[in-house]
C-alpha cells in the first residue's frame, strides 16, 4: 500500500523541566517542529528552565502556558483555576513579550468548566494528555495526542483509551499500542499508522523521563525517522495545528 505524504508531525513537551533544552536541540536539528508547555513554578519541586533558555527555545518554536504552579485544575475552586491560567500566561508573556496562545492541562485533569475558563481568557486552543489519536479532535480545547514518549504497561493504554472516548476513532491506535509490547516497536507502528491515514501523529513527553530512561538516542534516531518521511510544511507547533484544525471556531 503507498504510504500517503500528508501525514503532520507536531510534538509537545511539558513542564519545562532544564532538560527540555535537549529536546530543544534535537528537533531543531532534526528540522521540526513543537511546543513547549511551561509553568512558572513547579509546585512538585522540579526544576523550571531560567527565562533565557526560555526565550531561546521561543526563538524557534512555540512556548504554550502550562498553569503558574503546574496545578491540577481540577482540584482548585474555580477562581484559584483562574488565577493559575490567567497568571501562568501572563509571566510568560511578560517573559517573552509575545502572546502566548496555548495551554496544556497538567496531569491532563479537566472538566468542560476548565475548557470555558481558557476559551473566555482569550486562548486559542488547549491540550489533553488523551491519547491514540490520529486527528486534531473534534474540540480546540481539548486537543489530543497520539503517544507518550515513555514506556507504559498496556493497562494505562487500556484507562487512557476508556476515559478519552471517541473510541471509533481511537480504536485502531488501540489495537497497535497493545499487539506492540516493546515500546519502541510501538512508537514506530503508531506513526506508520498516522502515515498511512495521512493523518496527524502527536508526540508528547517530558524531557526529565527521557533523562531518567536514558533514551536521548531512541528519541534521536525516532526524530531523524519522522524528518525523512514528513514534509517540512507539515511540521507543526500545537498552534498552528489548531489553526488548521479549527479554522472556523
Ligand atoms: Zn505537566
Amino acid at each position: 500500500m503507498p504510504l500517503n505524504q500528508d501525514v503532520i508531525f507536531s510534538c509537545s513537551i511539558d513542564d519545562g523541566h532544564p532538560s527540555d533544552m535537549k529536546a530543544f536541540e534535537l528537533l531543531s536539528r532534526h528540522g521540526l517542529n513543537a511546543t513547549f508547555f511551561v509553568p512558572i513554578r513547579n509546585r512538585e519541586g522540579m526544576p523550571v528552565m531560567p527565562a533565557a533558555d526560555l526565550r531561546e527555545i521561543a526563538s524557534r518554536f512555540e512556548i504554550g502556558s502550562h498553569t503558574h504552579d503546574h496545578c491540577f485544575l481540577n482540584k482548585l475552586d474555580l477562581p484559584v483555576a483562574q488565577f493559575q491560567v490567567m497568571e501562568g500566561r501572563k509571566r510568560l508573556e511578560d517573559m517573552l513579550s509575545r502572546t502566548v496562545p496555548g495551554f496544556c492541562y497538567p496531569g491532563g485533569k479537566y472538566s468542560r468548566v476548565h475548557a470555558q475558563l481558557l476559551r473566555q481568557a482569550g486562548f486559542a486552543y488547549a491540550r489533553t494528555t488523551t491519547n491514540l489519536c490520529f486527528d486534531s479532535g473534534r474540540r480546540r480545547f481539548e486537543m489530543p495526542t497520539t503517544m507518550q514518549f515513555y514506556p507504559h504497561r498496556r493497562s494505562v493504554y487500556l484507562r487512557n483509551f476508556v476515559k478519552g472516548g471517541r473510541w471509533h476513532r481511537r480504536q485502531a491506535g488501540l489495537r497497535l499500542a497493545l499487539e506492540n509490547d516493546d515500546w519502541m516497536l510501538r512508537l514506530y507502528a503508531l506513526f506508520s499508522h498516522a502515515r498511512k491515514q495521512g493523518g496527524v501523529f502527536h508526540l508528547w513527553g517530558h524531557a526529565k523521563d527521557i533523562d531518567e530512561l536514558n533514551a536521548w538516542p531512541q528519541f534521536d534516531q525516532f526524530l531523524g525517522h519522522v524528518a525523512q518521511r514528513v514534509k517540512p510544511a507539515n511540521r507543526l507547533t500545537n498552534a498552528q495545528l489548531a489553526t488548521r484544525a479549527f479554522l472556523r471556531g
